[in-house]
């Protein structure tokens, strides 16, 4: 069924059904990936903020959990060059292993901003986690992303945790631009 958010329709694409299978097959490669490790997890606000919390129930061992706040989009529907640092990482990372839990990534600018960042604080490791990947829009590979749950089209989307004016993060399935 179509929807309608702000000026923009979107169709369904990716079921909650499909999301909470995927999630806990992503949590199953996590454990068994940290399984002699404490890792610290290192959520990129906002747009993942859904994800992270289904995706850290799925983990079994200790681990920690921390945030960072990005913004690339702000409000449109295509991404900007500019990242806008909103809130900064608090932990101490230094000789830890970390995994950072992105909604979606796109040109992945966002990530090598956020991981050239990180890795001045000298981390044992860094991977990166998304719900989300458009293959066609990646401006250069990015060797930490290790998790990803679903490659999409180069298209627009909202739900489970991302936003289109702000709006449309309470839906519990994802959604494309028609
Ligand atoms: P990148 O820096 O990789 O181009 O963009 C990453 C960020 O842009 C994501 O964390 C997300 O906030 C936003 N973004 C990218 N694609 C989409 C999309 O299709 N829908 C929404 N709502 N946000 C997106």
């Amino acid at each position: 069924m179509k929807i309608k958010i702000a000026d923009l329709e979107f169709e369904p694409l990716i079921s909650e059904k499909l999301i909470v299978e995927r999630t806990k097959a992503i949590g199953q490669q996590l454990n068994a990936d940290y399984q002699n490790s404490i890792p610290v997890f290192v959520g990129v606000l906002n747009g993942s903020f859904l994800f992270i919390a289904d995706l850290i129930k799925q983990i079994e061992g200790p681990c920690e959990i921390a945030f960072t706040k990005l913004a690339s989009y702000y409000g449109g529907t295509t991404s900007k060059l500019k990242i806008r640092d909103d809130i900064d990482l608090i932990m101490d990372i230094k000789d830890r292993d970390v995994v950072i839990i992105e909604d979606i990534v796109d040109t992945g600018n966002t990530l090598h901003y956020l991981i050239d960042k990180l890795k001045q604080r000298n981390p044992s490791s860094i991977a990166v986690c998304s719900l989300l990947l458009k293959p066609a829009a990646l401006l250069s590979p990015i060797e930490e992303l290790k998790y990803v749950g679903f490659e999409i089209e180069n298209e627009f989307v909202v739900g489970y945790g991302l936003d289109y004016q702000e709006m449309g993060r309470n839906l519990r399935d994802i959604y494309k631009k028609v």
